[in-house]
């Protein structure tokens, strides 16, 4: 972004969940907001006292899942010591008057991603990344079979401390509750009310449109068409079965949503092809954000169709995705406030940036 590029000050509605709006405001004086210095990250290999690290198995629950085996995991899945959900404890139900609350069953698991305690997602090979998703979605069929009173099962990542990552070793969690997250639950209902109108997957239309932007050049003389250019704005990364964006409301100045090329609404559909061309584009995507931003901290979640009857009729209309939500910088009362989150970069400056990133 040079100097002179001229400041922008819009609010975005958020094409998917037009409940949502972004404030894109670069202008310097807009800034409402201090970016956070990156905390160092802690890269060793291996930390004698670290729970999640080879060869302290036993400071963990159980073993859950090993791959490729439980003697030489390169991943490993454990019960979280401290759930958010456990299993039913026999509760009676509150009702407090207009206060309602649901028993909170559920499952919370820990995914050590990788043996090597400080290795970003970045530094993992491909074929690692692969087995990684691979194990999220044995975990989602195993557990949304065990028991159906489950709804959504939320699979994410919290990296560094300013993501809320409480320990240092990579991993992941696995949350399975008894209700729809409201974020799912909105991008739901609102791209179904988009297919019952246009009878198209919004996500599959804003794929098509990152797809073949054109930018059309004209001649300042003439005033006739010079050349048109396929610009693609929005792309980030594109594999042979997946593409990276960059939302045209992103929330967080680096945010970047993953999302299969075909139309697919559950992410437990994905094949192993799938997901080794996933994690090419994943990869390559967080190379490209390590690059321009450097040691990010992040919080990545996979966000796919509930398992609700309320929502059977939703396969044609939702479409699974992964945001990965970058934390440069601590939300204000302005935005805790208001609901609008503020973002200082235009998404299509911060896409050009991420793109030119040579790999
Ligand atoms: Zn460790
Ligand atoms: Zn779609
Ligand atoms: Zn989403």
């Amino acid at each position: 972004m040079s100097e002179d590029t001229p400041p922008i000050r819009e609010i975005r509605i958020n094409p998917v969940v037009p409940s949502e709006s972004v404030l894109v405001a670069t202008a310097r004086g807009m800034r409402p907001r201090k970016a956070e210095e990156p905390a160092p990250r802690d890269t060793r290999k291996h930390v004698e006292t670290c729970p999640f690290c080879f060869g302290n198995e036993d400071k963990t629950p159980p073993t859950i899942a090993a791959y490729p085996d439980a003697d030489d995991w390169q991943i490993r899945i454990v019960e979280n010591l401290y759930p958010v959900l456990g299993d039913d404890r026999h509760q009676a139900g509150l009702v407090l008057g207009l206060q309602q609350a649901i028993d909170g069953y559920g499952r919370h698991e820990v995914i050590i991603d990788h043996r090597q305690h400080g290795i970003a997602v970045h530094e993992m090979s491909e074929a690692h990344l692969a087995n990684v998703f691979r194990a999220y979605r044995q975990r989602m069929d195993e557990l949304y079979r065990s028991d159906p009173r489950l709804k959504y099962i939320l699979a994410f990542k919290n990296f560094g401390p300013a993501a809320g990552a409480s320990i240092a070793h990579t991993h992941s969690q696995i949350i399975a509750m008894p209700v729809v997250p409201e974020n799912v639950y909105n991008e739901v209902h609102f791209s179904r009310t988009y297919f019952q109108k246009h009878h198209l997957c919004i996500f599959c239309s804003l794929i098509d449109e990152a797809l073949t932007f054109e930018a059309t050049i004209y001649d300042r003389q003439s005033g006739k068409i010079r050349r048109k250019i396929n610009v693609g704005q929005y792309v980030i990364e594109r594999g042979e079965r997946f593409i990276a964006i960059k939302p045209f409301a992103s929330r967080f100045e680096w945010e970047m949503h993953i999302l299969p090329l075909q139309h697919q609404a559950t992410f437990p559909l994905a094949d192993d092809d799938d997901l080794q061309d996933f994690a090419r584009v994943l990869k390559r995507a967080m190379t490209r954000l390590d690059s321009v931003i450097g040691g990010a901290q992040y919080n990545y979640f996979l966000h796919s169709l509930p398992h609700s009857d309320e929502f059977a009729d939703c396969t044609p209309s939702y479409h699974w995705h992964l945001e990965i939500c970058p934390r440069t910088s601590i939300p204000t009362g302005f935005e805790l406030g208001s609901g609008l989150a503020v973002n200082t970069i235009s998404p299509e400056a911060a896409a050009e940036l991420l793109r030119a990133v040579k790999l």
